[in-house]
């Protein structure tokens, strides 16, 4: 198929992109068109405008300070992937971005169009909630950051206001003593993730002080689950508070039985990580 009509516009500053955005309450940001170029296509989506942010300046930055590291909006998945200062101040990162599609996809879609298109089966948008990260965004009425926790709101659906367009995304780096760990189960390598598990281990010593597990595939947002006090039985604790579905590529039956298999073991594998790290 092909799309409905659009307008095109392709800005060269910021500020002409978010006046323009603010001007047309039927327009849409084109970033990598991944995931948007599908859905007009197949008429899913049928924006009046499309406002392709491909020529702005200062977005394409992957940059690693000490808290963390910063990915501006036209930094693409591939670029990302091959920042090995970024992989080493966050390790999931990588971790999980050698998971995400193909390699043509990656060279063209971008981590925080990934993040804000808010997708529970993507793994980009679970990684900053689960490391409690936040997105930049900006529009003509100023700057804010939203925090992960408060940017997802529904199936494909962020908390940006129509007007806003996310500048950065920003992921905290990893602590000394901590260890992450990352696994899922796809029909075919490069596939979304039938169920795509992370865990966020702390450590004091040989104690494990702190571990959370954030899910792909089993919500209808990235989910993540505190599993401190539930280390024999992670897998328990979070299925009382995921809400698994079948759809036609998995049960809900059988999207559990893989919660269960990769939530212990990928706990253990970030137990392992930190204390290579620690040690
Ligand atoms: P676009 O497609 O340009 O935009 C997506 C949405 O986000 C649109 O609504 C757009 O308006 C909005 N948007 C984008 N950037 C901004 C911004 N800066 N500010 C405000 N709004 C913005 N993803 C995975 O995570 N895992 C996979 O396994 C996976 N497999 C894929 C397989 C195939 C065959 C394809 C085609 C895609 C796959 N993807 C997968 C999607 C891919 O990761 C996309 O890159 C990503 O979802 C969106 O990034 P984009 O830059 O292409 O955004």
């Amino acid at each position: 198929m092909k799309p409905a009509p659009f307008a095109y516009l392709r800005p060269s500053s910021l500020e002409e992109a978010l006046a323009a955005l603010a001007g047309e309450q039927g327009a849409k940001v084109l970033a990598g068109g991944q995931s948007l170029v599908p859905l007009l296509n197949m008429r899913l989506a049928a924006p009046s405008m499309l406002i392709d942010i491909n020529a702005l300046p200062d977005l394409g930055h992957v940059r690693v300070a000490e808290d963390g590291v910063r990915v501006g909006a036209l930094a693409r998945h591939a670029e990302v992937l091959a920042s090995s200062e970024a992989e080493r101040a966050q390790p999931l990162l990588g971790m999980a971005l050698r998971h995400v599609a193909h390699p043509t996809i990656r060279n063209r879609g971008t981590t925080v169009g990934s993040i804000v298109h808010a997708d529970a089966a993507a793994e980009m948008p679970m990684v900053l909630r689960l490391l409690d990260g936040s997105v930049d965004v900006a529009s003509v009425r100023g700057r804010r950051t939203i925090p992960a926790a408060e940017l997802f709101a529904g199936p494909l659906e962020s908390t940006l206001a129509h007007d806003e367009v996310a500048v950065e995304a920003f992921f905290p780096g990893l602590a000394p003593d901590a260890g992450v760990a990352f696994q899922e189960i796809a029909r075919r390598h490069g596939d979304y993730a039938l169920v795509g598990v992370a865990a966020h281990v702390e450590t004091d010593g040989d104690a494990v002080t702190r571990a959370s597990l954030g899910f792909v595939s089993v919500s209808d947002v990235p989910v993540v689950v505190d599993v401190t006090h539930a280390l024999g039985d992670p897998a328990a604790k979070a299925l009382a508070e995921l809400d698994p579905a079948d759809d036609i590529h998995a049960s809900a039956a059988y999207r559990a039985h893989l919660v269960k298999v990769l939530a212990p073991r990928v706990l253990a594998a970030a137990t392992d990580h930190a204390r290579s790290r620690a040690g």
